[in-house]
Formats: C-alpha cells, sequence, structure tokens
C-alpha cells in the first residue's frame, strides 16, 4: 500500500498558550477520530505532529493513523520558522518512500503548517531555508500553510501557494476549521484510492480565506497584540506563562491609548525551555500599560506576579515573610504596591 503521509508543523509560540493551545489539541484529536472512521484514510494515511517554538520537536513520529495517539502540544519561546522547516526536512528525507523501479514509492506528502506569528530567527536563515524547501520538496510535497495571526504572508507564499487565513470568529471556528484539515485529508485519500494526484483540499468554508499573495505588501506585520511573561512558582518551582492581550481605548481627555489586559496564568512544563530560543530576549515591557495580576496556577498563591531585581524575573509570593526567588535563590521582602518597573517579555 502506498503511503499518503500528513505532517502537521505547528508554531507554539506562546502566544498560542491558552485557549489557541487547548483548541489545537482537541482539533487534532478530532481529526484522528474522524479520520478512523473513514475506509480511504485508515488504508494509506500516515501522520506525524511536529512543533516549533525557537527550537523544533517532533512530538508524534510518522506513523499509521490506527496507531496514532494525539500527543501533547508544549509551548515555548520564540518562533523559528527555519528551525521548523529544517526539522520537517529532516523528517521528510528520513520517512519518505521514494519510487523505484522495483517499488512503488509515497504519494506526495501533505503538511499542514499552522502559524500565528512573525518569526524570530534572522532573515538570512529563513532565506537559506526557504531555498532548500524549494529545491527539494517544493515539488515532491504539497504544503497549507494556515496563517492564524500576523504571520509574514509574503515568506508563506515563498513555500507555497496554498496560504489560507484562519477567521477566529468565535466558539465554533476551531471546530469548523479543524474539520475543514479532516475533510481535506479524507479528499486526498479519496483521491489517491482513484489514482488520482494525493492532493484534494476540500471546499474552504467561512472560516478560511485565501490569501491573495500578488497584494501582499512587502512589510511584515510586528505580532504586538500579545505580550507573553514566563514566570516560576516559589513552591513547586514551576513554569508559568502570564499572557495578555492588547486593548485600545479612549481616556478621559478623548485620546486613544493601548493596554494590555490579562488573560490567565497558564503553567507550563519543562518542555517550554527545550523549545525556547537560547537568546535571552531584550524586549522590555512596563508594568504600567499591564492590566490586571494573575493569582499563581501552580500553587495558588494570590499573588503571581513578584518581580525580583536581582535577577530580573516574575515569581509567585504568599503570605511568607521572606520569599526566596525560584530563579536566583535571592531572598526578599515584599510589600504591597512598590511602582512600575519594566520586565523582560518574552519573544512571542
Ligand atoms: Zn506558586
Ligand atoms: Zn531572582
Amino acid at each position: 500500500m502506498r503511503r499518503l503521509s500528513i505532517y502537521f508543523l505547528i508554531d507554539v509560540s506562546e502566544s498560542m498558550i491558552g485557549d489557541p493551545i487547548e483548541n489545537v489539541r482537541n482539533g487534532m484529536a478530532s481529526i484522528i477520530k474522524e479520520l478512523r472512521a473513514d475506509p480511504y484514510a485508515l488504508e494509506t494515511v500516515w501522520v506525524s505532529a511536529i512543533v516549533f517554538a525557537g527550537q523544533p520537536l517532533t512530538v508524534a513520529p510518522l506513523q499509521e493513523l490506527i496507531s496514532f495517539y494525539p500527543p501533547t502540544i508544549p509551548v515555548g519561546s520564540g518562533t523559528s520558522l527555519s528551525s521548523g522547516l529544517g526539522h520537517l526536512m529532516f523528517e521528510l528525507r528520513k520517512n519518505f518512500i521514494k519510487t523505484t523501479r522495483e517499488q512503488k514509492g509515497d504519494w506526495k506528502p501533505i503538511v499542514f503548517l499552522f502559524t500565528d506569528g512573525v518569526p524570530t530567527d534572522s532573515p538570512a536563515d529563513v532565506r537559506a531555508v526557504t531555498a532548500e524547501w524549494k529545491r527539494n520538496w517544493q515539488k515532491t510535497a504539497n504544503l497549507v500553510a494556515v496563517s492564524m495571526g500576523a504571520t509574514d504572508n509574503r515568506i508563506l507564499g515563498e513555500l507555497t501557494e496554498n496560504v489560507l487565513y484562519f477567521n477566529n470568529t468565535g466558539q465554533d471556528s476551531y471546530k469548523r476549521f479543524f474539520k475543514w484539515v479532516t475533510d481535506s485529508i479524507k479528499t486526498s485519500s479519496l483521491s489517491v484510492e482513484n489514482n488520482s494526484t494525493g492532493f484534494e483540499l476540500a471546499k474552504l468554508n467561512d472560516t478560511l480565506t485565501k490569501i491573495d499573495l500578488s497584494k501582499q505588501d512587502s512589510k511584515p506585520v510586528v505580532d504586538d497584540n500579545f505580550v507573553t511573561i514566563i514566570a516560576k512558582c516559589q513552591n513547586t518551582k514551576q513554569p508559568y506563562l502570564i499572557k495578555y492581550r492588547k486593548f485600545v481605548f479612549e481616556d478621559e481627555h478623548g485620546d486613544i491609548k493601548m493596554k494590555y489586559r490579562l488573560v490567565g496564568a497558564f503553567k507550563v512544563d519543562q518542555t517550554y525551555f527545550d523549545l525556547s530560543d537560547e537568546t535571552a530576549c531584550e524586549m522590555k515591557v512596563n508594568t504600567e500599560i499591564l492590566d490586571g495580576f494573575p493569582a499563581c496556577p501552580c500553587c495558588g498563591n494570590q499573588y503571581g506576579f513578584a518581580y525580583d531585581g536581582t535577577c530580573g524575573k516574575v515569581h509567585c509570593i504568599g503570605s511568607e515573610k521572606i520569599s526566596v526567588c525560584p530563579w536566583c535563590g535571592n531572598k526578599a521582602q515584599y510589600s504591597a504596591g512598590g511602582g512600575d518597573f519594566d520586565i523582560s517579555r518574552t519573544r512571542g
């Protein structure tokens, strides 16, 4: 049986923390569940999932649909498209069975790239990996790039003509989007059955818009919709992310102002550091523009946003007299208030 390999290449940068990542996790599970009930897909589809932030990671190696178990999707810091794509090509080289005189090889693999941010790696790295994709894989694989936020569509357009924008308008959007992905895999596996191309996307529903690449402005948009800050629990030493979303408002003088409102604090595991860029981020955000502070999601301490001036990092505090920074071990006393300060934000 010739295989139709499906690769999910998922951007797991921090702006995905919270609902988006939950939706992707659920989406993966529903894709697999539905495909297993489809006889054509069951016969031919193999699946792999790769995530990338600052670093890439194969969270599910290529395997038959029947033995595929939806993986946990971690998050990390940064959006290194070059390392994500580089890792994808490494997996493709390793897994792809070529057609030879003796054997019929794989159908063209289909890659679904989900990304929600502008690459944080150097333009030279992105160019190099894009060139490699064009040279070795553009004709051998089918790539569908789905933009889920402020992406650089010029770069995506270099990789493929299939660049789609996901309109997240409400509760149902993710469900309907993943239904489209499922349907596209089904139509492709049916096309395999009919000895056709093995690549046939389902009809777009209203959660997806095809991006007209000829009309793209050459300036990438900077993703400033979210601010995320990495923190550690003083009690459990576990890391967590504090996420804020931008909002614009009119102040009492009628001036337009911008602030970031708290979305929530979310536990992450040590994989966060494996997936993150090693270079420290220089971007600063002043707490003055942050609206709302979370409790600690790990231990329930009421204040999850204490700033340690020694290492410049954030941790939770409780009613203890002396707090110990879980990042650097510095001992300090905290009192209420304390004014505004600059803290490092992560790369998003
Ligand atoms: Zn805590
Ligand atoms: Zn510290």
